[in-house]
């Protein structure tokens, strides 16, 4: 495995700053090293399903703006749903719902050959927007919690469902020009970490019986310039887990501490002395991130709560690193209790919500695939190289305990200008995913529907001479 390189996403957006970001997307340049270069046959139909979707445009960026104001919550996507189960239906295809709780499966059998799964989740950030655009999100949610929560699509996932749906249509309008069986996924619950993980236990590829694909390609938006996109082979993103930890006291009056054992002050050393696994136990040449991102306790100035709830994240590219922080959390953990002189049957409590493992591209068929790619975009934008980052997916949990060739894309969705204008002002990107300042320029709603037919059709191209 290549060694990981911390804050590696920086650099991969430093080489799509610098790849030609405002070259317009109708440059055609002749694929160079070639795995395979396009025929004349699939560059017609290309040609065919780009215009497909050029006419499409304006009626996918309204649908692309009714799915960003109106965002849901993991688990919670019953309306993007139902628009996801809606078009593919109307196009054609076999559709199944409520999968995995809230997922939706989209099968079009066309003929012989490869079957294609495609993804694209569909859930939103509990995170206010501030973008100020006229389609804002003004969403605000009440969770099974009871607390109430903005809504935002903040990570793309509204573009994703759109890039898809706009995708299926130029598929069913191509029909007669590809031959096999193309599998669209909508996949809740992706920022939890828990969709994917969902569906397939559920029964994705059992009682639901989809057909385990050939190849498996997913998409996502990343603030580089519009018309640039990355793919890269190899170890992509960090595995991940997300681990609640919480830490049992006695409560009381604030003013007699000694009466108590404050959570408070066992969740507050908790936090620091979690870095020390990263800086003190894990090997300096690995990655490892773990982040708190939530202490929840009490309510009161003058009131010792009894508990206190705190909210890790880690990041890992191995299982030990992975083992390192976990049994790391838990020491440090019992340690603080034990010395707040709490019961051995009061020790913290530890909860695994959700994770993932490291994300490993195909070599093979993102080699395949930038051809096409590279043929859409132009060869300068299409980024085939930049280190792995500590960013994580579900994706390639949907494919269960099958081994398929798996490709995971970014695309640029930064308008070009916005995105120079940033880097004049020494900024590495205009904005970030998950900040309520992160928006989707809209001519990247038809770049990347066109990313994803075009992989599609390269897929499951008619002449089987691959
Ligand atoms: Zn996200
Ligand atoms: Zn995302």
């Amino acid at each position: 495995m290549p060694k990981p390189v911390r804050f590696s996403l920086a650099v991969f957006l430093l080489m799509l700053g610098s790849a030609h970001a405002f070259a317009q997307m109708t440059t055609v340049e002749a694929p160079a090293g070639a795995a395979k270069p396009v025929t004349t046959t699939e560059s017609a139909v290309f040609k065919k399903a780009e215009a497909e979707i050029d006419s499409d445009t304006s009626r996918l960026t309204e649908m692309y703006k009714d799915i960003h104001q109106n965002p849901e919550l993991g688990f919670m996507e019953t309306r993007t749903a139902g628009i996801v189960a809606n078009e593919l239906k109307a196009l054609g295809f076999e559709v199944q719902t409520g999968i995995g709780k809230t997922g939706v499966v989209g099968i079009l059998r066309n003929g012989p050959g490869p079957t294609v799964m495609y993804r694209a989740d569909m859930d939103a950030n509990a995170v206010e927007e501030i973008t100020g655009l006229p389609y804002a999100s003004k969403v605000r949610v009440k969770r099974e919690d009871g607390t109430e929560a903005p809504v935002g699509h903040m990570c793309g996932h509204d573009a994703h469902v759109t890039w898809m749906l706009g995708m299926a249509k130029a598929m069913a309008a191509t029909k007669q020009d590809w031959s096999g069986t193309l599998v669209l996924v909508g996949q809740p619950a992706e920022e939890p970490i828990l969709g994917a993980k969902a569906m397939v236990s559920d029964g994705l590829y059992t009682k639901y019986r989809v057909p385990v694909p050939d190849y498996f390609v997913g998409i996502h938006a990343a603030p580089g310039p519009t018309g640039v996109i990355a793919n890269v082979g190899g170890v992509r993103m960090a595995g991940t887990d997300q681990v609640d930890i919480l830490f049992h006291g006695v409560g009381g009056h604030g003013s007699m501490p000694q009466l108590a054992k404050d959570p408070v002050i066992m969740a507050a050393l908790a936090v620091v002395e979690y870095q020390m696994i990263v800086s003190r136990v894990v090997d300096p040449l690995e990655t490892a991130v773990l982040t708190v991102g939530s202490i929840q306790a009490g309510s009161d100035n003058n009131v010792i709560p009894s508990e206190a709830l705190v909210k890790a994240n880690l990041r890992w590219f191995t299982p030990t690193v992975r083992e390192q922080m976990i049994g790391g959390i838990k020491n440090i953990s019992n340690s603080i209790a034990t010395a707040f002189g709490m019961p051995a049957d009061q020790m913290p409590s530890f909860t695994m919500k959700g994770g993932s493992t490291p994300l490993v591209n195909d070599a093979a068929l993102v080699a395949r695939l930038n051809v096409p790619f590279k043929q859409l975009l132009g060869d300068k934008n299409v980024v085939s190289e930049f280190p792995p980052a500590t960013g994580s997916e579900d994706v390639h949990l949907l494919m269960g305990d099958h081994k398929v060739p798996f490709d995971f894309i970014l695309v640029g969705i930064a308008d070009p200008s916005v995105f120079a204008e940033a880097r004049k002002q020494g900024k590495l990107l205009p904005y970030s995913a998950h900040n309520g300042d992160f928006r989707v320029d809209l001519k990247a709603i038809p770049i990347g529907t066109k990313v994803a037919t075009v992989a599609m059709l390269d897929l499951l191209a008619k002449d089987a001479a691959k």
